[in-house]
């Protein structure tokens, strides 16, 4: 193990504890299926950060019949993604609450080029500097689609039929792999192998995060 930054900080300047507390603003992406949420969610306990996750709050909205959540419904349906401006003043709105001043994970966000620019719009209005980290969980798309179909049967989700799931899957590499490249090039992509049990994905997560 090196000694990399913990949460404790004990005796440093308020610079170097900034440092120490690690990256707080958070990113996780990868195919629908990859186990984005379930990582997040364990993630951001670990972290003491909040897990936003962008298809969560749709899906909240669907269920309680807001104007937001009828017109999310119509997209989500048929695979495709939510339009960009709805998106991204939602989570402009979601970013601008209390529990995420000191850090965030985004799980589902951005999912465009677009969606990129915006949140990088958002986090230099509120002063907070850019996206630390992205985490990019890598999947087998062959199983991601069992694993779909297997979580649709369960919690009965309106998205995970197999005809939708394959639309989400060409959508994801339509608009959504051109997002690694940037930040690749930005020097904060961390590639994770998602096909690994849960618990290994996670513990390597954390490492990758200096959390470990
Ligand atoms: P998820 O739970 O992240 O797989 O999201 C479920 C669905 O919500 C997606 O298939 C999209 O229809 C919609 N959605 C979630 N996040 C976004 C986003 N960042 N941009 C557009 N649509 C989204």
């Amino acid at each position: 193990m090196t000694d990399q930054p913990t949460t404790s900080a004990q005796g440093s300047s308020p610079e170097t504890s900034a440092a120490a507390a690690g990256a707080r603003r958070l990113l996780i992406i990868g195919a629908p299926g990859a186990g984005k949420g379930t990582q997040a969610g364990r993630i951001a306990d670990a972290l003491s950060i909040p897990a936003i996750s962008t298809g969560d709050i749709f899906r909240a909205n669907v269920s309680q019949e807001t104007e937001l959540g009828k017109l999310a419904k119509s997209y989500m349906d048929k695979g495709e993604y939510v339009p960009d401006s709805v998106t991204n003043d939602m989570v402009r709105s979601r970013l601008s609450e209390e529990d995420a001043r000191d850090g965030f994970l985004l799980d589902g966000y951005p999912r465009t080029l677009d969606q990129v620019e915006a949140l990088d719009g958002i986090l230099e209005d509120g002063g907070e500097g850019g996206v630390d980290a992205v985490l990019m969980l890598e999947v087998d798309y062959d199983a991601v689609i069992q694993r779909l179909v297997a979580r649709g049967a369960e919690q009965g989700r309106s998205d995970d039929t197999e005809e939708t799931i394959r639309r989400r899957l060409e959508v994801y590499a339509e608009q959504t792999t051109p997002l690694v490249d940037v930040y690749e090039r930005r020097g904060i992509l961390h590639r994770v192998n998602g096909m690994r049990s849960i618990d290994e994905v996670t513990e390597e997560l954390l490492s990758v995060l200096g959390a470990r």
